[in-house]
Formats: C-alpha cells, structure tokens, sequence
C-alpha cells in the first residue's frame, strides 16, 4: 500500500493525515479504509462536507476506500427521503474528485463474518457503483450485532436490567459522584439470553428492559457506568421494515460496524472523545479475529452566520422560516448546490480551514471567498439590470444598431469574445444615476459622463418625468467615436456601468440572496428564530443580454459589476421561452465587510 503518486502538491496535512501516515510506515494495514456515517435524520450541511473531504481525502490520498455508511439504528427520526438526499449529496461532494474511492457493496448483501481467511470480505473490495449497489447501513448489521450481544451476555460482560429510563439515569450519578449498581446487574447468564431473546421476539413493551454493558458503576468516565447497548422500540424502520423492535445504541453499532466494514481510521468529531474508551471496550471485550479499527477525533466546522446542526436546520423547515431543505439560503449541500456553489469550492474551504482538535469558528468570509475564487477563474461574464431604469440614446436612430465586443471571461488564459448589440433604448441600474448626487459619485448625474461598459461614453442630457414626478427615462447622447477601435477610444471617464439593450434582452425572475441570520452565532441565541433575518431574500425581474436565454443549468455567469448567478432548479429549460430564473450565488464583493 502506498500514497497516490498522481495526486498534485500540496496533499494537505494535519495530524490525523500523520497518524495515517505513520500507520502505513509500519505496514499496520492492508488497505486504508475510512467512513463518512451520516444518521439519515436531517439533510447534510456544510459542517458535515469537513467529514466527507477529511474521510474521502485520506483514502483518496493513500489508494484506500471511503465507505458511505447510514447510521441509521434510531427509526424514529430517520426517513429514506434523507437517505435518498444524503447519497445524492455525497455523490455531488465528491465527484470528479474521490468518486473512485466510494465504497458501495452488492444491493440488499449484509456483512459476512471473517469470510476470507479472516480476512475483511468484499467490503474490502469497493463494487462499482450501479443499480445492484448501495451505500453501507448500520442496520444492515443488525444480525450481527445481535449475535455479538449474545456473546457478551456469555461472557458476563452483558445484562438485561430492569430499571426505567429515568431510574437508569437516577442510578448512573454524576461526573464528579460514582454510580449505583443495577439490582439486576446480578442476573445469570441463563436468566439474560432468555429475556435478551424475548425482548427481541417483542415480549415487552418500549422502556421495560434494556440491555446493558458490565463494566463499572464507579468509572471517572460517566460512559463506561454500564452504557445501554439495545432498547426496546416497538416502530418499524425504513431499512429493516418491521422484523426488529429492540435497537443498538449508536455507541454499540458504531465500532462494530466500523469493524465490519474493515475500517481502519474512524473519525469523528471531538464529543466523541468520552465514548473512545467504550468503543474501545466493545471491540477488544468480544475478542474479534481482524485488525482493530480506531477512533480519532477532530473539531467540527463552526462557520459564522450559518447553523451547522441538522436538528436547527429542520426547525428552520417546519417552521417554514425558509421553504425547504435545499432552500438556496440554506447551508444545507442541496442548497449550497442549488444556489450555484460548485462542489470544488466547498471543497476548497473546508480543506483549506485545516482539521485541529480545537473548537473554533470561521468566519463566513473564508467560505465567501473561497467562492468568489472559484467563481472568479470559471464563471462567463454577462450584461444583465437588476433593477432596470429606462435610457434613449437620442443620437441614434429607432432600428440603428451598434455591435459591440464584450469579453466572456478575462480569466481565461485566451478569452473569448462576443457580441452585444447597443441600440437607441436601453436599461441602466437605476442605482447607477442619481438626479441628487453625492459628493464623489461617478456614475450617471445630471451633466455628467460615463463609460456603456463594452461600448461608448455616453452624456446625460435630460430627465423625463411623468406628472406624478416619477423618472420615466433618461435622455442621453452616445459619442460613438470613444468605442474600442474609434478615435477617441481612449478618453476617460471616472465611472463605467453596465447596460442591455430594450429591444434585444429577456427578462428573467432573479432571486436576490442576503445571510439568514442577523448575527454572527445564530447557535449561541436562547432562540435562534429571533435573530433572523427578514431581508434574505428579494425576487427581482431583471433584463438581461439575450445569449443567457440559452443558460444551462451547470453554467456560472457572473452578471458585470453585480456578482455570480446560475440558473435554479426550478427554473424552466432554456429554449422554452418561458422566464428563466435565476440565483444569485455571491455578490463580487463583501457587502457586510462595513
Ligand atoms: P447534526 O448535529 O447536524 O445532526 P451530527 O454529528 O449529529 O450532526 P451525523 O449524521 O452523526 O450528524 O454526522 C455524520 C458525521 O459528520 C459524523 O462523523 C460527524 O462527526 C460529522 N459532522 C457533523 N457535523 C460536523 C461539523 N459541523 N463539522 C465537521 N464534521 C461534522
Ligand atoms: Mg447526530
């Protein structure tokens, strides 16, 4: 096993990326396997692309395996709708990228135990993704995981107690006073795989019993006071439909699984920490043949302004503080997609934020620029006006036009050109005049000049006002002669706006984003739906140059002087003639950075 040679400098690093590193020095594994086990009750937010690319980057890196697991063994909250989104979402992160390093295993299979030689079995072999594979489930396992409870009942490692949830929490102390041993944590091996059993065939109702690890009542470590492993829940699930009603703790399916899967690094993040010893102790309690997984721990992503908790984001749903999931305000992946962040970028962000062991937060700015950088390099430039106030070139005739040549993306390293066609009536930004200027305002004034970006100085003659005294149009006069390739072409002006022809643009329904939040930790609230922001989104129809009628959904466009913007998945398909719509993804700049 080695590290990727193709993959360019500089491969970040951190300390977990050293730990891998040292574990493949020593030939402590076949294979690097890692896991990215989402519980499906909510949708993936952009805290959970820090796991995905911490997880997919280091088998990426070492020619390992990343396995998307649903760590699904609490039905209650857990819907296939969010499995559904969270594949779907992973997908995304990860293509063109780490797509190679998914593993999926044969649809409906469940793991077989020390197959090979006692060996890890296919998980070991990622099978291409297609209609016969799926991701990995915890409650694929759930034979497994019974079968290894009954082991630890037999080893006296185990019990059935009686005890209610609130008498188990009662008897459990307090970090800084020991426990109080269950009156049941004497029973005989016998008198427990006989209730284990029928608690399984479903004797008992939800709360009566549960099944508990042996460990000890007094530990400084409050989850080794004998932790829950299976609690009774009569209600079916979304993966195993409705032949169990007994259920393992998350603590007890996660190691397990971890070892199922051959996984080698797992990792989580840092509340995690206390519960080390006992996925420590499960592990080595059953005496398992394969080489032991291990956890290791990192700080999560707080990023300013944003929630980073699937329960909050859901509230923001029901409460129909936003209108869905993938609600472009959202921080969720669908609704980072859908406002128009590419994959790369976030990637970009939350590889460049490091991986430490200490909590922090980011500041939103870090994120916003690792857009505009991506956005910056690919997106086309276009002409479009937000909010459209109407201009006459007096000068030039009713069906003169002026072709002019406007560059797609100076990025680029030879830019493309095309045409843009000026003609006698035009729109400008109406934040683009003011019949009362301020000082320094270089735009358009009453005798004042600018640049038509892309075309000619143009000179404000006259404003035309209807009896209510509203503008109706501004009367100007191009100089045709100041255009690229004319004589005057290189007289200045102080200010350049942007323009679309009347005759030759479309309109189109343009969603105006802001952050949904008012301050910087919305988390740290008593209540985050107060601090809210009632202005985060605005819906404008614009008018825009006539080639974006063609717009495709993977397009980048940056509208001149107003930011980058992509089609919503709601829009209609181009061609169509129905009004496009349009996200705006970013501003150009930071417009809260006064
Ligand atoms: P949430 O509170 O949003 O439900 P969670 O940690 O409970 O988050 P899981 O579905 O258990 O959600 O998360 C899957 C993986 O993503 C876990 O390994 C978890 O540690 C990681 N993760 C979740 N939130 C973050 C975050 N903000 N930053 C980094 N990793 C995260
Ligand atoms: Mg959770």
């Amino acid at each position: 096993m080695s590290v990727d040679p193709t993959i360019p400098a500089p491969v970040p690093t951190d300390f977990i990326r050293d730990i891998v590193a040292t574990d493949i020095a020593a030939s402590r594994y076949p294979k690097i396997v890692t896991r990215f086990p989402p519980e499906p009750n909510g949708y993936l937010h952009i805290g959970h692309a820090k796991s995905i690319c911490l997880n997919f980057g280091i088998a990426r890196e070492n020619l390992g395996q990343c396995n998307l697991r649903m760590d699904d063994t609490n039905p209650a909250k857990e819907d296939i709708e969010y499995v559904d989104a969270i594949i779907a979402d992973v997908k995304w992160l990860v293509a063109g990228w780490a797509d190679h390093c998914l593993g999926f295993k044969p649809k409906g299979a469940t793991a077989t135990l020390g197959a090979v030689n006692g060996q890890p079995d296919y998980y070991l072999a990622p099978v291409p993704p297609s209609i016969s594979s799926e991701p990995f489930f915890a409650s694929d396992y759930f034979d497994q995981l019974y079968d290894y409870a009954i082991t630890l009942i037999r080893k006296g490692q185990a019990y059935v107690c009686d005890l209610s949830p609130e008498d188990t929490e009662k008897y459990r102390g307090a970090p800084d006073h020991p426990g109080k041993d269950s009156p049941f944590r004497t029973r005989t091996v016998a008198d427990n795989l006989n209730l284990f059993e029928r608690m399984k065939a479903g004797e008992f109702p939800n709360g009566a019993r549960s099944l508990r690890a042996k460990i000890d009542m007094a530990s400084p470590n409050i989850w080794l006071r004998d932790p829950l492993l299976y609690r009774i829940r009569h209600t079916a699930h979304h993966h195993t439909g409705a032949k169990w009603c007994i259920y393992p703790l998350y603590d007890y399916a996660h190691c397990l699984s971890d070892y199922l899967e051959g996984i080698t690094h797992s990792i989580c993040t840092l509340e995690f920490v206390d519960h080390r010893p006992f996925y420590d102790w499960i592990l080595e309690s059953l005496g398992l043949p394969r080489a032991l997984p291990h956890q290791y721990e990192f700080a999560k992503l707080n990023l300013g302004y944003t929630l980073v908790s699937k329960r909050k984001l859901l509230q923001l749903v029901n409460e129909k503080v936003v209108n869905s999931w993938d609600d472009p305000r959202m921080p969720t992946l669908s609704g980072l997609r859908r406002r128009g962040i590419p994959a790369s970028a976030i990637r970009q962000f939350v590889t460049g934020i490091g991986v430490t062991k200490f909590d922090s937060l980011t500041e939103i700015a870090v994120f916003e620029n690792a857009v505009r950088q991506e956005l910056n390099a690919t997106a086309q430039r276009r002409l479009g006006v937000l909010k459209p106030i109407k201009l006459v070139l007096s000068n030039l005739a009713d069906d003169e036009t002026v072709e002019c040549t406007a560059t797609n993306n100076p990025q680029d390293e030879n830019p493309t050109v095309r045409s843009v066609m000026l003609t006698r009536e035009i729109f400008i930004e109406s934040e683009d005049f003011a019949e009362v200027p301020p000082p320094k305002y270089f735009r358009l004034k009453p005798g004042g000049e600018v640049r038509l970006k892309y075309a000619c100085i143009i000179k404000l003659d006259e404003i035309v006002k209807d009896a209510s005294g509203t503008i109706t149009e501004l009367r100007c006069t191009a100089d045709l002669t100041t255009r690229s390739g004319q004589p005057n072409s290189d007289k200045k002006v102080k200010g350049t706006i942007h323009w679309v022809s009347a005759s030759r643009c479309i309109d189109a329904e343009v969603r105006l984003y802001d952050r949904l939040f008012n301050v910087a930790e919305p988390a740290a609230q008593d209540d985050f739906l107060k601090v809210v922001n009632p202005n985060s989104l605005e819906v404008v129809t614009a008018k825009l140059e006539p080639s974006l009628a063609n717009a495709k959904a993977d397009d980048r466009f940056q509208f001149e002087r107003l930011g980058y913007f992509a089609l919503d998945k709601d829009s209609p398909e181009a061609g169509t003639g129905a009004r496009l719509i349009f996200n705006r993804t970013i501003t150009l700049r930071d417009t809260w950075a006064k």
